[in-house]
């Protein structure tokens, strides 16, 4: 048996809604895009929400509107994918690489708290909702990342690459940040091949990130050609990027959003299985979830083999591709990528939970279709190689 890491679903309306775009005789951004803007922000409940064409592009428009400065710094996760901080680069900004919490690799309030006091000069933050489990922004007793970050004038970029559909305490990740940003990469939970999404409830942010999307242009392309003004009249207000999303990927994004609560359903089928059946495994620590089960929407299940393990990460995995099974690692920390450890000269002694996690972290195959015998295999594997 094969099993692979992830794999896309696409059985839905996604090859009709290409169709009409090829059809339509306009392939880039046009009517599908506006159409899967507005279906994305109502089901995320927001005001405004910009298509463009990856992540990385979102986190790049969102940062930028925050009004982040060359020289500024920024607070970033340290276990995360090396675009949370290389958008605070792209700006001339510095970041500050921050500890995460054993067990669900994420920044927590008191972590944000402890760093704050130790950098009071940082007044943005890159938040990551790693996995797919919403980072404790709210809680009732009014001491989530939200609260501490307004009453500290900190401005917050959510990095939701994983986290779609999401929720914390019933209200959907997306709905209360300053910006958030969403991946529809080939393998997150929904795709479009390539793309993403920025979700914001500030006008303001709004229109500069519209804008900064396509060239600072003071027009939409769409807008272009549908308007009764002359087609080739603009007007440029800043140097802006070109990163607005094409219909013929949008098409993909509206089918796939159609089927996105049942995707995740089916993750978290998976997921509590995974728990169910290795949760006797003295060698493995489970990831560590802390919202209501509903709220996850478990884009990763990564395990860490713990110091009990008597066989290393890498030869987990070798094993594991041997047995013909896809795994994955998330993330090798980022300051041990030689960029950022070379030029902010980062030390491992300083991030000891993420170096904890590195060492044995490994993601297991997670995706909506798995069936029970694709998962029985993964499991039984995973015993076979931990207890020989
Ligand atoms: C995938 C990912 C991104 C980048 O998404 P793209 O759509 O590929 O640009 C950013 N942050 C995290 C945490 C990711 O996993």
């Amino acid at each position: 048996m094969k099993v692979p890491f992830s794999k896309v679903t696409c059985a839905g309306n996604e090859l009709k809604y290409v169709t009409e775009v090829l059809e339509s005789g306009w392939l880039t951004t046009a009517g599908k895009t506006l159409s899967f803007e507005n279906k994305f922000a109502e089901k995320v409940n927001v005001r405004y929400a910009c298509a463009v064409n990856s992540c990385t592009a979102a986190l790049h428009l969102g940062i930028e509107a925050l009004g982040v400065q060359s020289g500024d710094k920024v607070f970033v996760p340290d276990m995360t994918f090396t675009a949370s901080a290389e958008i605070v680069r792209y700006m001339g900004a510095d970041p500050v690489f921050l500890d995460v919490e054993y067990g669900t690799s994420l920044i927590t309030p008191e972590i944000l708290k402890k760093a704050i006091a130790e950098h009071p000069d940082v007044k943005y933050l890159v938040v990551v909702h790693y996995g797919g489990q919403s980072a404790e922004m709210l809680n009732t007793s009014g001491t989530g990342i939200m609260d501490i970050c307004r009453k500290e004038g900190i401005k917050v970029l959510e990095d939701a690459a994983h986290a779609f559909p999401a929720k914390l305490g019933g209200r959907m990740v997306g709905s209360w940040g300053d910006v958030t940003c969403f991946s529809f990469y080939a393998n997150k939970t929904i795709t479009t091949g390539e793309g993403g999404m920025l979700t914001t409830n500030d006008e303001m942010i709004y229109n500069r990130v519209k804008i900064m999307r396509l060239h600072g242009i003071n027009r939409d392309v769409w807008d272009r050609f549908t308007s009764d003004k002359p087609s080739w009249e603009y007007d440029v207000v800043a140097p802006g990027f070109k990163y607005n999303m094409p219909d013929v990927n949008a098409a993909i994004g509206l089918a796939q959003l159609e089927e996105a609560d049942r995707f995740r359903d089916e993750r978290q089928v998976v997921a509590e299985r995974y728990l169910e059946k290795l949760s006797d495994l003295e060698m493995v620590d489970l990831p560590v979830s802390k919202v209501l089960p509903g709220d996850h929407a478990w884009h990763l299940f990564p395990v860490v083999l713990n110091e009990k393990s008597l066989i290393s990460r890498n030869d987990f995995i070798q094993r594991m591709a041997d047995r013909g099974i896809g795994t994955s690692v998330h993330y090798k920390p980022m300051h041990r990528l030689s960029y950022y450890r070379d030029n902010y000269q980062l030390d491992p002694l300083n991030f000891p939970v993420a170096e904890k996690i590195w060492k044995g972290t490994v993601s297991l195959p997670i995706f909506p279709s798995m069936s029970k015998e694709e998962q029985n295999y993964v499991i039984d594997e995973v015993r076979k190689i931990l207890y020989p």
